[in-house]
């Protein structure tokens, strides 16, 4: 078996207009420059971890149009396998305007358009369980309808996979069961805020925070915390880990969230390949180093260092997907 990773998500064309400043209702203004970008979390999470060279699926849908096309062909071009993707006919594929004002101030719109017409009942939503299509870890976050979110955790979970619940963007009254099928529940500190009501200004409430998450059903919590880097939370145990490099300089932060989910992921995916027993299912592999306080802490705090890097090394660019590193890119060690 190789280290894999399926990724169900939404694609999102990014559509960038630079402006000297926000317009008024009713007004016509000339903007400066202007930019496409592949984006939607699920779309760069799986771009970042194909860039780490590991075999990745995404799950999701396009419009019929000029857009679909072009994120089929970046998902080629990346190495993300596309069997999954579905192209609906007769809707647009997602789209995010945005403007960005001189002071990099932002207002976006986002259409949904294709990323709606996911559905529980899709082409063979993976793991299916058969040899090819089955990952060793499953990524959610929150831009693509919740009936089929919900349908590949309870599919992963009945197969073993390992899964990972970004809940982003952020929103509230998600059903109970999403956090319930989470082995890991990946937050960035307003989404912790809105999820758990706890403010997240110390490291004590930081702590909190993760126990309230725990209590609603993941073992296990990975806070993402920008600049300060990020925190690992099993049962009692809580550590923060800094983000160990300084960028060279910051240039934009842009999907930095989704660098480090999909580097994360593409991590422990190794790493429960490394440490599985034969025969032992990706998830009794967790569920093991879990309850291990030293080779599981140890590799979990890899997993987060090494995803740290990879998410600092995306700031240090324009963009969002090509801002990401591939694995020839990264400092030595990390895998
Ligand atoms: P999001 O992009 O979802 O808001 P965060 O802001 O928490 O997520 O950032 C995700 C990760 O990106 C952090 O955990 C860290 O590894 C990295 N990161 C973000 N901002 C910076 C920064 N200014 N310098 C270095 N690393 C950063």
């Amino acid at each position: 078996m190789e280290p894999s990773v399926c990724v169900v998500g939404a694609c999102n064309m990014d559509l960038v207009a630079y402006v000297p400043r926000m317009p008024v209702i009713g007004e016509t203004l000339h903007g400066t420059k202007f930019q496409m970008g592949f984006g939607g979390k699920g779309a760069n999470q799986a771009a970042q971890a194909a860039k780490l060279g590991t075999a990745t699926t995404f799950i999701g849908r396009v419009g019929d149009d000029v857009f679909g096309h072009q994120f089929l062909d970046n998902f080629k071009k990346v190495g993300i396998r596309t069997d999954h993707v579905g192209v609906v006919s007769g809707v647009s594929t997602g789209v995010a305007p945005i403007n960005v004002d001189q002071h990099g101030a932002n207002s976006i719109v986002i259409v949904n358009g294709a990323n709606d017409h996911l559905t529980e009942n899709g082409p063979s939503l993976p793991p299916s369980g058969n040899q090819t299509d089955c990952a060793l870890v499953l990524v959610v976050q929150l831009e693509v309808p919740l009936a089929p979110t919900l349908a590949a955790l309870r599919l992963a979970r009945a197969h073993g996979v390992v899964t990972i619940v970004n809940p982003a963007p952020a929103r509230e009254g998600l059903p109970a069961e999403l956090l319930a099928l989470a082995d890991i529940v990946s937050p960035n500190e307003p989404e912790t805020h809105m999820l758990t009501g706890c403010p997240v200004d110390s490291e004590a409430a930081l702590r909190q925070a993760t126990e309230t998450l725990m209590r609603q059903g993941p073992p296990c919590v990975v806070l993402t915390l920008g600049a300060r880097g990020a925190a690992l939370a099993v049962g009692s145990r809580f550590e923060q880990v800094p983000v160990g490099r300084t960028p060279a300089k910051v240039v934009d932060t842009t999907g930095a969230g989704d660098s480090f989910v999909g580097s994360f992921a593409t991590l422990l995916a190794h790493h429960l390949l490394a440490s599985a027993t034969p025969g032992e299912q990706p998830r009794a592999t967790l569920l093991r180093l879990l309850s291990s306080p030293h080779e599981g802490w140890t590799r979990l705090l890899a997993c987060i260092r090494g995803a740290n890097v990879c998410a600092s090394m995306s700031v240090e660019r324009e963009g969002t997907q090509c801002s990401y590193p591939t694995r020839d890119q990264l400092p030595a060690g990390l895998f």
